[in-house]
Order: C-alpha cells, then structure tokens, then sequence
C-alpha cells in the first residue's frame, strides 16, 4: 500500500520490544518488522501478533553480528525499499561488581550490544531511513543512564554501582544527540525513550511497570508528527535529564 509504514523493532521477540511492536502495528498501515536474534524466538512473537491480526514479520537481527544487520537492510531494501522507523530496543544488563571491582570483559560485553548495536544498525538501516518521508529512529534509554540522575546525592546508591550498564545508557543517549544534530536538516527524528522500571526478564519481573507501559514512550516517539522535537530524552510523562 502507498502509505504504508514500515517499522524495525530490534529485540522483539518479548519483552517491551514485542510491546512496542504491538503498539505500533496496531496503528493504520504499520507494518512492524520483528528483529529477533534467535529465529524460534522470533517466528513465535510474530507469528503471535499476526493471530491478533497485527501485519507482523520476522527478521533475525543479531545486534552484536554485522553480517545478520546487513543481511536485514538487504531483506527490507529488497522487499519494501525504505523503512521509516527504527527502535533500538535490543539490550543486555548483567550482573556487575562495583565500579573498581569490575573488569573490561563485562564492560566490552554490555557495550557491545546495548551502545555499538545501537551505532551499527542505525548506521546500517540510514539509507533506508533517508527514504522515507518520515524517517524516525527511537533508542531504548534508561534513567539509570541519566548523568544527572546518577550525579545527584538523592539518587538511589544501588544504581551508581552498575557502571557498564548505566554508562552504556549515558553512551546511547549521546548516539541520540549526535546523530539528531547530524541529521537535524533532513526529516528523520532521532530520540531516547525512557521506559520506567518494567518487568520484564530483564528485571527478574520485579518492575513497577507492564512491558505495554513502557512501550508507550518509544511508540509515541516512533509516531512524532514532522514537527515534533529530535534530540530529546523522554518518558511518559515527558523530558527526563540527560
Ligand atoms: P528483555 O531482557 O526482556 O528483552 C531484551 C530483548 O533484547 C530480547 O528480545 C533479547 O533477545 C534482545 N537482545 C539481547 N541481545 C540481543 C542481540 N545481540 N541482538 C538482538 N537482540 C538482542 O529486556 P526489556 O524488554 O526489559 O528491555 C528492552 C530495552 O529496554 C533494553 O534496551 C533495556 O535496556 C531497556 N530498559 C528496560 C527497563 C526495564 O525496566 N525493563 C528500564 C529501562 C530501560 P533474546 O530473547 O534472544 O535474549
């Protein structure tokens, strides 16, 4: 269909990826594209939302693995040759030893995934965002990655502590700025979403929030009207600190 759009949701497969994924194919003429590293997984989920009769594909998307990104682009630049939103939902928390205790392995291994598989599928999915006319990428943040948050002698001690996942977050909020300021001349919108504390396996299910509640801000962020803001940190309820 001409007005058509098509969605990418990495790390769909459960979780607030398969809530945002939800969200927007519920919306007129979204076609939402489940990115899943494992494809059981991820032929469950959309095969799930398609018995809700949600227009809901499969598509494995290793965020760490460059080939299975590029793989992807090609998939939908062949098949739909464009794509007009793009949330970066695939993240990994591990349990970390205090900031000294911790070590460069755990550190790599967060980054990896939750800040470098953010850069490499954004920057893999640009040319296909460049063709949409209303190009929006959204990166699952976090408060945790809220320098002024973290900074602040209020804030909740336990939380300083998890250096490689907090910083990650600090990093994607950073990929947000910069690439919003890159791309502030064209139409694509580039923003950080603030979930809240969810439960989900993440969280061990101990969050005060449904999956489906923290989907609400990416998917409104993903949704934003030509003009709407970019560059910005936001959650439900609107900006959080950087
Ligand atoms: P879950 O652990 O429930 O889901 C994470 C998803 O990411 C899974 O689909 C997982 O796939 C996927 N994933 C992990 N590594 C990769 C990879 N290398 N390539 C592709 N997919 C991958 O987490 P949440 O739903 O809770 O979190 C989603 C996002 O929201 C994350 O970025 C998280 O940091 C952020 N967030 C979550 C909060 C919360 O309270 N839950 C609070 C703030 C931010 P698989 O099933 O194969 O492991």
């Amino acid at each position: 269909a001409r007005f058509e759009r098509i969605a990418l949701i990495t790390g769909a497969n459960k979780g607030i990826g398969l809530e945002i994924a939800r969200q927007l194919g519920q919306q007129e003429g979204v076609t939402v594209l489940l990115g899943a590293r494992d494809e059981a997984r991820g032929q469950e989920a959309a095969n799930r939302l398609r018995a809700e009769g949600i227009s809901a594909e499969f598509i494995r998307l290793d965020v760490i693995n460059h080939q299975s990104i590029d793989q992807a682009a090609g998939f939908i630049e062949g098949k739909y040759g464009k794509l007009d939103i793009l949330v970066n939902n695939a993240g990994i928390f591990l349990q970390e030893k205090e900031p000294s205790e911790n070590d460069v392995a755990t550190l790599l291994q967060v980054y990896d995934t939750n800040v470098f598989g953010v850069f490499r599928t954004t920057k893999a999915m640009l040319p296909l965002l460049r063709k949409s006319d209303n190009g929006r990428v959204v990166n699952l943040s976090s408060s945790l990655g809220s320098l002024t948050l973290n900074s602040d002698p209020g804030f909740e001690l336990a939380s300083f502590l998890v250096l490689g996942y907090n910083s990650s977050k600090t990093a994607v909020n950073a990929l947000t700025v910069f690439f919003a300021n890159e791309l502030k001349n064209t139409r694509i919108k580039v923003n950080s979403a603030d979930p809240g504390y969810c439960a989900t396996d993440m969280t061990g299910h101990a969050g005060s929030r449904s999956p489906a509640q923290g989907a609400i801000a990416a998917v409104r962020l993903a949704t934003l009207p030509p003009d709407g803001p970019t560059g910005v940190f936001y959650n439900e309820d609107g900006p959080v600190p950087w």
